[in-house]
């Protein structure tokens, strides 16, 4: 049990509500959420906002290219993120958006207690223009002949053939993706964050203990080394966005509304929660602790502008950013063309979401490494951990006390010591859940699963049973299975709800938290009908995934 209550806000990178989530999304959100659950199953307060990036570009073009208002295409979108999000039990207590009063109002206040602060000035700057279609461009929707290796067709910000960096003012041939256009110059004045003003702030904070991974803070210091610039927070109209006060054609950036995002996603749910408070998770020199879970590509965003916009504007800094890999599938990246593009409502459609999570955590670890999902090895991790170690448990146990002894389990512990070992498993497996070494704890849980299957096997109730001098033994044997089973559905619960769900309905008892792990369920307590609770997948679920979203 936990001796002092913390009192924690989780949250994920919003997704962009240009699209429906997919399984590099869910990777993130899946690792985010397992901690989250293992962190409220210890008693503590943990609340996990997430919520639609719903600014930019992007989403303005989309929706005039459908025929809608960029407002009900993103919430169109929000709706089937929410809907993914229930399926793989993903259990965010909010998820907002940052097109919201809430975040509009943070925002606002944040640009003027920094441009108060003076950190915040206004230079004019040369961009490509679409002459055709009356706005600026972004370099992404500007393509053209590499000017260092003549390639074809290459995107205004870098080459994808020879890696070259350069300004889209730079490309050989450009034209403008919207119209064809060849884009202009144009000049307009824009607003910069002065990331320069916190350079000795951000040093000392990204090598501070526990704010970041040792890997993202060498990674920092190579930006640092090459000298932080001033950052452009501001976009020329039209965009999709909020208005800059004072302005009435420039709006903020989506990348300084999108971290505000948290905070208005956080501010939404304590508006209907009157027992939480805003102000008590985001206030200077708050006691709360502030976790996000982010893709390794936006390390720049939260680990170096995130912290300098909250200490700047009076706000608390966070306690830790956790960066993750990308997802590969069967060691490729996710690419349309190879058909290893998974959309997260493809995938649940064919197979139970909770087996992505298990496979998931097999694989995640604290490193940010890249994560790969392989089919062939996924299909034998469920079958050979869950259904045929796991859940087997369960069910062979389950068949002799319902058929011999009236479902009620025996009096007292056969095996007392077993049940201690257990228990006492659970403190090295809380440690690495805590340390987000899922996969490390997976192996110790499945460890002692092997272990009580041995336990099973050596005692031989199936036997024992047909004698009737021994049925006070077959029913401790049998008993002790369902008792060892329940330790370790309280040790996998945060990583499968669904199946933990199931199993208390089955083990008839209240929601598991960790420290039921460390005392049995009472001598001659009843327990419920089994169900399977998981079940090998069918050879052509796996196949029907391949395909699909590769169209
Ligand atoms: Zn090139």
């Amino acid at each position: 049990m936990a001796s002092t209550v913390r009192k924690m806000l989780v949250t994920y990178a919003l997704p962009y509500a240009n699209g429906p989530l997919h399984l590099g999304h869910m990777t993130g959100l899946i690792q985010a959420d397992i901690w989250a659950r293992f962190q409220k199953m210890q008693g503590h307060d943990c609340l996990f906002v997430c919520g639609a990036d719903s600014h930019g570009t992007p989403i303005m073009i989309q929706a005039e290219k459908s025929g809608v208002t960029p407002e009900a295409l993103t919430e169109t979108i929000r709706t089937g993120h929410k809907e993914d999000l229930a399926g793989f039990q993903i259990g965010v207590d909010n998820y907002h958006t940052t097109h919201s009063p809430e975040n509009k109002a943070l925002c606002e206040s944040i640009f003027l207690a920094h441009q108060k602060a003076g950190n915040i000035l206004q230079k004019s700057i040369h961009q490509a223009y679409d002459p055709e279609k009356n706005m600026f461009l972004p370099d992404r929707l500007i393509r053209g002949i590499c000017p260092r290796c003549s390639a074809e067709d290459q995107y205004g910000d870098g080459c994808e053939v020879c890696g070259a960096i350069y300004s889209p003012l730079d490309l050989k041939n450009p034209r403008s993706t919207l119209s064809g256009a060849t884009p202009t110059q144009k000049e307009s004045v824009h607003y910069f964050f002065k990331l320069t003003a916190f350079a000795e702030f951000l040093k000392k904070w990204t090598h501070e203990k526990g704010h970041l991974q040792a890997e993202v803070t060498h990674k920092l210091d190579e930006w640092f080394e090459a000298g932080l610039k001033e950052w452009d927070i501001s976009r020329d109209a039209p965009y999709f966005g909020f208005l800059i006060p004072r302005e009435t054609q420039k709006y903020f950036y989506c990348w300084l509304d999108a971290p505000i995002g948290y905070m208005a996603s956080c501010k939404n749910f304590c508006d209907q929660h009157p027992e939480y408070s805003f102000d008590f998770y985001w206030k200077k020199d708050s006691t709360a602790e502030l976790y996000h879970f982010i893709g390794k590509d936006i390390i720049y965003f939260h680990a170096l502008f995130w912290p300098a916009v909250l200490a700047g504007a009076g706000y608390r800094t966070p306690t830790t950013i956790f960066t993750h890999g990308f997802l590969t599938i069967n060691g490729q990246k996710m690419s349309k063309s190879r058909g290893t593009f998974i959309l997260a409502k493809t995938f649940r459609e064919h197979i139970r979401p909770e087996y992505l999570r298990y496979y998931l955590a097999t694989r995640l670890a604290s490193r940010i490494e890249d994560i790969d999902i392989n089919f062939g090895d996924f299909e034998q991790r469920i079958h050979s951990d869950l259904v045929g170690k796991f859940v087997n448990i369960a069910s062979r146990s389950a068949k002799f006390i319902h058929a011999n002894f009236g479902g009620k389990l025996a009096d007292s512990l056969s095996e007392p010591e077993l049940f201690k070992s257990l228990a006492t498993a659970g403190q090295p497996v809380s440690q690495k859940m805590d340390a987000l070494e899922f996969s490390d704890a997976i192996r110790d849980i499945m460890a002692l699963a092997d272990q009580v299957n041995q336990y099973i096997d050596s005692q031989k109730p199936w036997v024992v049973i047909r004698d009737p001098e021994r049925q006070q033994e077959a029913h401790g044997i049998c008993s002790m299975g369902i008792q060892l089973f329940r330790q370790l559905m309280v040790y996998l619960k945060p990583i499968l709800p669904d199946i933990a769900k199931n199993a208390e309905i089955f083990l008839n008892c209240e929601p598991l938290c960790w420290a039921d792990s460390q005392k049995p369920l009472p001598g001659g307590h009843s327990i419920s009908e089994f169900k399977p609770l998981a079940e090998r997948i069918p050879k052509e679920q796996i196949s029907m995934l391949k395909v699909k979203d590769g169209e």
